[in-house]
């Protein structure tokens, strides 16, 4: 293999949560790779702003009113994409939400909320997208959206550091079944990133652990970084691009850590 390639030229891809943040930015990096993207999100209206944002750039793109945790619209979502493009080659798992609180404080509710968006919404989306993936072998690429917190605990984060250990296990059973159907795996695993998600933490933050909202983003949020500085958007798309594109199961089932150097394997 010479250069790895980061086209997506023909390829469809789903991106769950993609109104927004991370999952915004790599729908529009995918698309400029080439690919036709779906943007799934709760958020029908924002799901529809980034795909016309996409046409009016020339790419193709639907926006499809989704909530990963209803397993029939689910369903519906990916069928509709594979309709519309022919199939689904890539599936980035990544909508996602936060709730903070100590775990003695921690509603029963919220934590079963956290748990159904990000590991029931990444089962019932590999689940729909696998159905077209293994017909005839044809393959793709399932990439979840993980975190440092996938690897790594922060207080008053049990559900989300929960959930983002889970995605592991989730990725690297499908790598073993996926891979004589000539389908992948992958968790990106971010550190900090400015987006609505973290810009409603750092009050909450600060206020359940009794510090300045300046000393939240230095100390918690980037203090474990070898350089204080944010991981951005572009940062994330970048890498799991590359993770879509790559062309064999040379890599297959494992976690990228994306974060500024927070937290080494
Ligand atoms: P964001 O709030 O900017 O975007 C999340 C999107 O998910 C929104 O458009 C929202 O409408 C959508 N969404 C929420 N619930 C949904 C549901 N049930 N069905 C469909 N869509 C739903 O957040 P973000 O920071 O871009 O986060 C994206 C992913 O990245 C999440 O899984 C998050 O845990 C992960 N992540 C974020 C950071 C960070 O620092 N921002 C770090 C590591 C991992």
């Amino acid at each position: 293999m010479s250069t790895v390639n980061t086209r997506l030229d023909g390829k469809v891809a789903v991106v769950t949560g993609a109104a927004s943040g991370i999952g915004k930015q790599i729908a529009l990096s995918f698309a400029e790779a080439g690919a036709a993207v779906a943007i799934a999100d709760l958020n029908p209206e924002g799901a529809n702003a980034v795909a016309e944002e996409i046409r009016a750039a020339g790419g193709k793109a639907l926006g499809v009113a989704m909530d990963v945790t209803n397993e029939d619209a689910v369903n519906q979502g990916i069928d509709k994409v594979a309709a519309e493009f022919g199939s689904v080659d890539i599936l980035v798992s990544n909508a996602g939400i936060q709730i903070v609180n100590p775990i003695e404080n921690y509603a029963y509710a919220d934590w079963k909320k956290m748990q159904a968006i990000h590991v029931d919404g990444a089962f019932l989306t590999t689940k729909a997208a696998l159905k077209h993936m293994y017909k005839d072998d044809r393959g793709g690429v399932v990439i979840y959206m993980g975190s440092v917190h996938s690897h790594e605990a922060s207080p008053l984060k049990s559900a989300y550091v929960a959930a983002k250990h889970a995605l592991l296990g989730l990725a690297r059973v499908l790598a073993k079944e996926g891979a004589k159907h000539n389908v992948r795996s992958h968790v990106v695993c971010p550190g900090f990133v400015r987006t609505p998600l973290v810009d409603k933490q750092i009050p909450e933050q600060a206020k359940e652990l009794g510090i300045s909202e300046e000393d939240v983003i230095k100390r918690v949020m980037l203090g474990g970084t070898v350089d204080g500085v944010f991981t951005t958007v572009d940062d994330v798309a970048q890498m799991t691009l590359f993770l879509a594109a790559y062309p064999t199961a040379a890599l297959t089932g494992q976690s990228f850590i994306v974060s500024h150097g927070w937290y080494m394997q």
